[in-house]
């Protein structure tokens, strides 16, 4: 199978798990996943599946790259706080979508792994940071949209913190002992907490290595 037909499956299935958002679905079809996994496993990057990277981390499942994405409501107007970079994959697809992306990972070979697919891509509006993203991002800046790509037992506060009024973030949250997918919009100082497909992430860790 040509690797277009490839992207036209995937981009048909992500339809049957109900992403519907244009932008999201055509940002998933331009970028060349394979560039961010490893040259054996290029004939995977177009599975709807999450697939290992260096570090002992994965590249997440393009389905819940989309619909994290399509949850955040994209906006070309407005800053998006990543933590986890990892392969630097779901950072390009915000990318497409939003004014500028700030992102954390805390393993330097996957900070600088990704830092230079980036700029191979000629991708532009990113701002990368090599640090603990359970401090949240280190100035004291505030976004519109925020996104975690590590799970969690509870709500990080410093992350929240950092968070605009009518802001929305999207993590990974256990929720009885299952992570699912979750939505946190701020309101007038308030939380609405909403949860959505089950998921399986790589944890959230402290420090940096
Ligand atoms: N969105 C990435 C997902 C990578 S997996 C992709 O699709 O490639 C989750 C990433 O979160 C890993 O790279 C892991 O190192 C990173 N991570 C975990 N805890 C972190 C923390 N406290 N600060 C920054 N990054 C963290």
């Amino acid at each position: 199978m040509s690797e277009k037909l490839r992207k036209i499956n995937l981009i048909l299935e992500l339809r049957k798990y109900g992403i519907t958002d244009r932008a999201v679905l055509s940002s998933i079809e331009k970028l060349p996943r394979e560039k961010f996994i490893d040259k054996e496993l290029s004939f995977k990057a177009y599975k709807n599946d999450a697939l290992p990277i260096s570090c002992n981390q994965t590249i997440s499942q393009p389905a819940v790259v989309a619909k994290m994405t399509e949850l955040l409501e994209p906006d070309e107007s407005c800053n998006v706080l990543e933590i986890g970079t990892g392969s630097g994959y779901q950072t390009a697809i915000l990318s497409n979508l939003f004014k500028r992306v700030y992102t954390i990972e805390r393993f330097k070979e996957l900070h600088e792994n990704s830092k230079e697919v980036l700029k191979n891509l000629s991708i532009k509006n990113i701002v990368f940071y090599h640090g603990d993203g359970k401090k949240g991002w280190p100035a004291k800046f505030f976004f519109n949209r925020i996104i975690l790509t590590a799970v969690t037992n509870t709500i990080p506060k410093n992350i929240l913190k950092q968070l605009s009024d009518n802001g929305i973030f999207v993590l990974p949250l256990v929720h009885k002992s299952s992570q699912y997918i979750t939505t946190i919009k701020k309101k007038n100082n308030s939380i609405k907490i909403k949860r959505y497909w089950k998921v399986r992430f790589v944890p959230m860790q402290s420090g940096i290595q």
